[in-house]
Parts: structure tokens; C-alpha cells; sequence
């Protein structure tokens, strides 16, 4: 694999190592976040394949709750390939886990890269990569798009002066580990750029990406799945070739309750029992909802609207179509066509099915002829047909625009 680095780096037979961070605690996530899938694939498998073709040497941080997935991925990965792999445990502190793969580490330059960071391109890692050849360092970074202020003062920063320090981060192997070796055991760091310049050693900065973003909070998932959706390197290895036009299925269910509005496709159907729910409990959104989602491989609507979340109380869910629908175009996908069926003993609803057509179209953003809803009564068999329930399946296309 020496060949390679020497293939992008010009004349050098320098090895590279890997050093892959995923030991993090998660707390913000609510969950273990290097356990999450995406295309299929943990942040810890998704990192080892980008550097794959970068790095001589792969050493794994992990903690005891990653160490089996990193183990099972590297196996998965280097199965049958001569590439040495090294799994350390996580310290109290990320220097001090960086420090423990630094000990493990044999190569001449280290690539420090959270897992965390899992969309991250060739490109990012192969500048920062050559930059650490040629001049013993390179940190990936990004201009700072927003106005920065002082919380106390509100006086406005100079934001040209900044940058934002991201990984991958690669050095000098020994000019990092001399600089950690100098770095007083009481002092934190939030990154090795800075214990590398504490030790005076001067920082260079390649170019980074805002999609290289760090998977932190619940609002990074959807995210992280439509950088990784639409990235065509990382598609091409992580999630097959993607067609032009992909489908997705829905279903809701809602029980019937005495005394509520019975909301189908935004549209007040008059009848004694309507859907409960936290929200106007419209199945016929909800199903539709998560049959684009599904297309888009975007999650699923509890994702994107959890019903614990009192925003959503009570919400017309037309208001979540029109979000879904801003979702989905972000993600560079256009609505092909939507159909639905609900199943449904009572009442009679096809004198609205083409009401539901029009307020459906209109919140997708797409024509009146793309939407399909169809009805179908159960012949009084199973919850839905005894009227305790209704159940809405649903299939979307969608396509790349
Ligand atoms: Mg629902």
C-alpha cells in the first residue's frame, strides 16, 4: 500500500497510519453514535474504507462498547489483505487515546481522524495526507461561514483571522509524539493541532468541507445520510451504485376514537370516530411521509417528527408533507409519483378522494396527476374492519434531479 501514497504524494517512501478515534461517550447523541448505521455501514467501518487506500497501518481507538464492532469491521474489511491493524483502548481524555495509538503506531506520519466524522472525502484525506509529507503537518480546516460575536460584548469578530479545525489531522509521527511528550499531564487539549504548536511546531491547514461534518446531535443523522446518499465516492463503496430512480413503501396505523376529527390527506371527513394520535394522526400523510423518506433513504417520519416532541402535538400534518418535501429536495431528489391505499371500514371516502389528491399534491410540491389514493374496505375482518382502526400503505419514486 506504500505504492499508493507514493502514487498521490509524488517520490516518497513514507508509511502512513491511521489513527481512527471511537471511543467518544455519545452523550449528546442519546445513543451509541459509532453503533448507528448508515448505507448500511457503522462511522467506524465507513472511516477504515475511506482511509483504506491512504494508510499503510490502521490503529483503532475504541471503548468497551465499540471494540466488537471495530473488531467485525476490520475483519470484514481486511479479510484476506495484508494490512496491519491494531485495535488500543480509549483513554479518559481524546489526547490520552491518541496517545495510546501513537505507542501502538509504527509508521513515519499518523492520520488522526474521529469517527465521528464519517463523510469524509478522498480528496480531504489525501491533501492532508501530502500536506504532512511535504511539511510535516496538515490540518484539515474550514472558513468560518457565520458572523461571530462576543457573548459578552456582542462586538463582531473577525471571522477571515479563523478557522475551523476539522480531521483527518496528520503529522510527523515523532514531531507529534515529541510535542505530546512535552504536554504537562494537567493541561487539556480539544485537538492534536494544538499540542502539536504548543511544542512550537508550526500548523498547516488544508482544505476541508462543511460536509465533513462531525455526527454530534440527533439533528446530524438525516444529515449525515444524505451527504452519505449523494457523495459518489463514498456511494459507490458504501451503498452500491444508486439508480436514477429509487422507490420507497409506507404504512401507519391509527386506532379510532369516539369524538375526534377524522383528518385523511389534510381533508375533515364528517364521521362519529376519528384517528388518534399525537399529532392530527392524518395515516394517510403519515404512510406517505415515510414512503419518500424510505426512497430517499432519509430515515423514517418518528425520525424526523418524534411523537414525543410537543412541537408536533396537534400539528396539521400537511406541515410535516411540506417539510418532508423541503427534506427530500436538499437531498437533490425530485417526486416521481405517490400512491396509497387506505384500508378502512367506514366511512365512505371516496367522494374525497380527489380533496385529499389536491391538499397532498399541493403540500408535496408536485402535480395533482402524480398522487394516487385509493380506498379498500377490509369485508369487516381484523381491527380495521371491526372500526377500530385504519391502516394506510404507501409506495413514492422518486428520482435525482
Ligand atoms: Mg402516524
Amino acid at each position: 500500500m506504500t505504492d499508493s501514497v507514493k502514487l498521490m504524494n509524488g517520490s516518497t517512501d513514507k508509511s502512513v497510519c491511521a489513527i481512527l478515534l471511537a471511543a467518544g461517550s455519545s452523550t449528546r447523541m442519546g445513543e451509541n453514535k459509532m453503533l448507528m448505521r448508515f448505507c448500511g455501514k457503522t462511522p467506524i467501518e465507513l472511516c477504515m474504507e475511506a482511509f483504506f487506500k491512504h494508510a499503510d497501518e490502521f490503529v483503532v481507538v475504541v471503548s468497551d462498547s465499540t471494540r466488537e464492532e471495530a473488531l467485525s469491521a476490520a475483519k470484514r474489511l481486511w479479510e484476506g489483505r495484508s494490512k496491519s491493524v491494531k485495535i488500543v483502548n480509549g483513554g479518559k481524555r481524546r489526547q490520552d487515546s491518541v496517545y495510546n495509538a501513537l505507542k501502538a503506531a509504527s509508521s513515519d506520519i499518523v492520520a488522526i481522524h474521529d469517527c465521528a466524522r464519517c463523510c469524509v472525502s478522498d480528496e480531504i484525506i489525501a491533501s492532508s495526507i501530502a500536506s504532512a509529507l511535504e511539511k510535516g503537518c496538515g490540518v484539515a480546516s474550514c472558513k468560518v461561514v457565520d458572523t461571530l460575536r462576543f457573548a459578552d460584548s456582542g462586538e463582531v469578530v473577525d471571522r477571515d483571522a479563523l478557522l475551523c479545525a476539522q480531521t483527518p489531522q496528520c503529522f510527523a509521527k515523532n514531531a507529534l509524539m515529541d510535542a505530546y511528550s512535552q504536554v504537562d499531564a494537567e493541561d487539556t487539549y480539544t485537538d492534536d493541532a494544538a499540542i502539536y504548536s504548543s511544542a512550537g511546531n508550526k500548523l498547516y491547514f488544508t482544505k476541508g468541507s462543511s460536509s465533513n461534518i462531525k455526527l454530534t446531535g440527533r439533528e446530524d443523522v438525516a444529515l449525515v445520510q444524505a451527504i452519505l446518499g449523494n457523495k459518489d465516492n463514498v456511494t459507490e463503496k458504501s451503498c452500491g451504485s444508486v439508480p436514477q430512480f429509487r422507490i420507497g413503501l409506507g404504512e401507519d396505523t391509527h386506532r379510532l376514537k369516539e369524538g375526534r376529527p377524522l383528518i385523511l390527506g389534510g381533508v375533515h371527513i364528517p364521521h362519529e370516530y376519528g384517528l388518534d394520535g399525537h399529532s392530527d394522526a392524518d395515516a394517510l400523510a403519515h404512510a406517505l411521509i415515510d414512503a419518500v423518506l424510505g426512497a430517499c433513504a432519509l430515515g423514517d417520519i418518528g425520525m424526523h417528527f418524534p411523537d414525543s416532541d410537543m412541537r408536533y402535538k396537534g400539528i396539521n400534518s400537511l406541515e410535516l408533507v411540506r417539510h418532508t418535501a423541503a427534506l427530500v429536495r436538499e437531498s437533490g431528489f425530485e417526486i416521481g409519483n405517490l400512491d396509497a391505499t387506505v384500508t378502512a371500514q367506514k366511512p365512505k371516502l371516496g367522494p374525497f378522494r380527489d380533496a385529499m389528491r389536491e391538499k397532498l399534491a399541493e403540500a408535496f410540491g408536485i402535480d395533482i396527476c402524480a398522487v394516487s389514493v385509493k380506498f379498500t374496505t377490509p369485508e369487516h375482518t381484523g381491527p380495521e374492519g371491526r372500526g377500530e382502526s385504519m391502516t394506510v400503505r404507501a409506495s413514492a419514486l422518486v428520482f435525482k434531479s
